[in-house]
């Protein structure tokens, strides 16, 4: 979901690069703050997309021979072998698994897909108690064993099945700035599918503009800019998907512990952090755990973030104190 949108529109003196297309089910745009050969150009739209086609072949459960397919049809307890990038992100997900006392894990699936969000097309429909609680038996991060030094994964119940769709799209962006600091570009803006990481500034000179929508399924409307640079900015939200059924919305964001949609008044979170794919998956965790639980952990672990909630008509914003030294740092 596109939760977050770059504000402002580039004067036509300015000089920059664009790149857009299509990955992880969404799309993905970056601008670079230089004009390229338009050699060069099609060189490293290339090189992006062969990356971004690689992360895929990692982390994507929609590609059979992935490498999280590939564990997931993995019906034995014995260690499997994994990349590094893969047993790096599986253990980043875990690490806020722990630190959320199971509220983010990336073993929810079979819950998602229960409740009607996941690829299978489903009518919205309320599933049955005893559908909930056999797809909870086979939900629990603490059900999958990492070896970091030997790059092995074992599912301590065959039945797990791991979907990264709550952090890849941080991941792909993490990858593609990198590139392009390889080769030497370091003023861009990267986003894939709303999560999005800036560095430098953009084509005007000026630090990125990027704005936080207002948590409103009836159209886009900007709550707030936030101008900043060397970051990157996540935002969860249930303000467009989920589902209605008898006057009760049914959020995309599941409880693992209870294996219901969660139910509070926190309408989206935006969180910032040097990484995106650590930013994409906290946004998610605070989701999980609503605005009292999240913030009192957010600012716990000293995280950058800002959550919206819902108080009737109006919207009440909570930030946390290393948000806020954030935002005051890049006014200067
Ligand atoms: P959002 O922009 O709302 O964060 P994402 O696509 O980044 O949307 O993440 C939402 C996805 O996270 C859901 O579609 C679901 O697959 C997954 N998800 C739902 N509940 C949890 C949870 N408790 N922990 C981890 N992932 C979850
Ligand atoms: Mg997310």
């Amino acid at each position: 979901m596109l939760a977050v949108l770059v504000a402002g529109c580039e004067s036509p003196q300015s000089l920059s690069t664009s790149f857009k297309g299509q990955t992880m089910g969404t799309t993905y745009h970056i601008t670079i703050s230089s004009d390229l050969a338009e050699i060069d150009q099609g060189g490293l739209h290339k090189s992006i997309d062969s990356l971004l086609v690689a992360v895929n072949q990692s982390f994507s459960t929609y590609i059979a021979s992935s490498e999280v397919s590939q564990l997931n049809k993995h019906t034995q307890q014995q260690a499997q072998i994994r990349s590094q990038e893969f047993i790096e992100l599986l253990s980043e997900a875990l690490h806020i698994s722990e630190l959320t006392q199971g509220a983010y894990d990336i073993t929810v699936a079979p819950l998602v897909n229960l409740w009607g969000f996941g690829p299978d097309f489903k009518e919205d429909d309320v599933p049955k108690s005893e559908q909930i609680n056999q797809a909870l038996n086979n939900v629990g991060y603490e059900k999958i064993l990492v070896d970091s030094r030997q790059g092995s994964i074992k599912k301590l119940n065959p039945s797990v099945y791991l979907d990264f769709s709550s952090i890849a799209k941080g991941y792909g962006v993490d990858k593609v700035a990198e590139l392009l600091e390889t080769n030497n570009h370091l003023n861009y803006m990267v986003e894939i599918g709303g999560e999005i990481r800036v560095r430098g500034l953009n084509p005007q000179g000026d630090k990125w503009r990027i704005a936080v929508e207002n948590p409103d399924s009836a159209g886009k409307s900007i709550y707030k800019v936030l101008n900043v640079s060397d970051i990157a900015i996540a935002t969860s939200g249930d303000y467009r998907n989920f589902f209605e059924k008898d006057g009760i919305k049914f959020s995309h964001t599941i409880n693992p512990t209870t294996g219901q949609p969660v139910q509070h008044n926190l309408a989206s979170v935006t969180v910032l952090s040097q990484s995106s794919a650590t930013a994409d998956a906290w946004a998610t965790a605070f989701m999980v755990l609503g605005g009292k639980k999240g913030y009192d952990l957010a600012k716990e672990n000293n995280l950058a973030a800002l959550f919206l909630l819902k108080e009737g008509e109006a919207t009440k914003a909570l930030v946390t104190p290393a948000f806020k030294a954030v935002i005051e740092e890049h006014k200067r």
